[in-house]
């Protein structure tokens, strides 16, 4: 597995994949990203230095994704990071983070103030459409609405591909994803452990009558192969 990896495009980044303690949530019907864990916070942290090492601080910014939130993440791999940040003049850090932590967003915010870095917080809501979020997907996010996410999230990843969804639904989820949030990340849902399968017929109507729309849209990433859900292929990332 290819854990740091370059976006060169659209929202130019460096990103690694570390490892955490997994997914506290761990309840979403499609995931199995969540597998990605250890508890041993050692091998973790000796894991993770491993890839943080090899960030050059390219752009000013770098993008921490595990399988879960960033609270998952050790104390050591959170002081490393931190310490990149400073050695590689990084301002700009995103972290990912589910909704049952998002009281932990604030502090999280401040510590990376104190040393001159913007986190940047992305959440998976997957839809905003609040019946398929929590009645099909198990996402866990209650009902909450648009803009209590944008409370504690500024980037939004939405999930495409799936039974049930349309045009007309898939359209809705980006506008709102565009009008609360600062930027919008698409996956598309292939086919992993889990029993949810992916819909080709869905896919289909996002690449044709949707997904034009927005290609060319710089608030908006755009995953067309998504290999474990969390980590996929973009079509401007190199070497993940
Ligand atoms: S999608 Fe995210 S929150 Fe849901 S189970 Fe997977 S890792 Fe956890």
């Amino acid at each position: 597995m290819q854990r740091y990896g370059i976006i060169t495009e659209k929202n130019p980044r460096e990103i690694v994949l570390l490892r955490g303690s997994g997914c506290k949530w761990k309840k979403c019907t499609f995931c199995d990203y969540h597998l990605d864990k250890s508890p041993n916070e050692e091998e973790n942290f000796l894991l993770n230095k491993i890839q943080l090492q090899k960030v050059q601080g390219l752009f000013g910014r770098l993008e921490v994704i595990n399988s879960g939130s960033f609270c998952d993440l050790d104390d050591k791999t959170m002081n490393f990071i931190a310490d990149v940040c400073q050695a590689r003049q990084i301002d700009k850090l995103h972290f990912e983070c589910h909704y049952i932590h998002r009281k932990l967003v604030p502090p999280l915010k401040e510590r990376f103030r104190d040393i001159g870095v913007n986190v940047i917080i992305k959440t998976g809501v997957e839809t905003f459409d609040i019946n398929y979020r929590e009645n099909i997907m198990k996402k866990g996010f209650g009902q909450a609405s648009p803009q209590q996410i944008s409370e504690f999230a500024d980037e939004v990843c939405l999930l495409f591909g799936l039974d049930g969804q349309t045009t007309e639904s898939m359209r809705t989820d980006i506008k709102t994803g565009l009008l609360y949030f600062d930027r919008v990340c698409i996956n598309l849902m292939t086919p992993n452990t889990t029993s949810v399968k992916p819909n080709n017929d869905v896919k289909m109507l996002f690449i044709n009558q949707v997904m034009p729309c927005y290609i060319n849209n710089n608030r908006v990433d755009i995953l067309l192969e998504n290999t474990d859900f969390g980590i996929g292929t973009e079509n401007t990332e190199e070497d993940i």
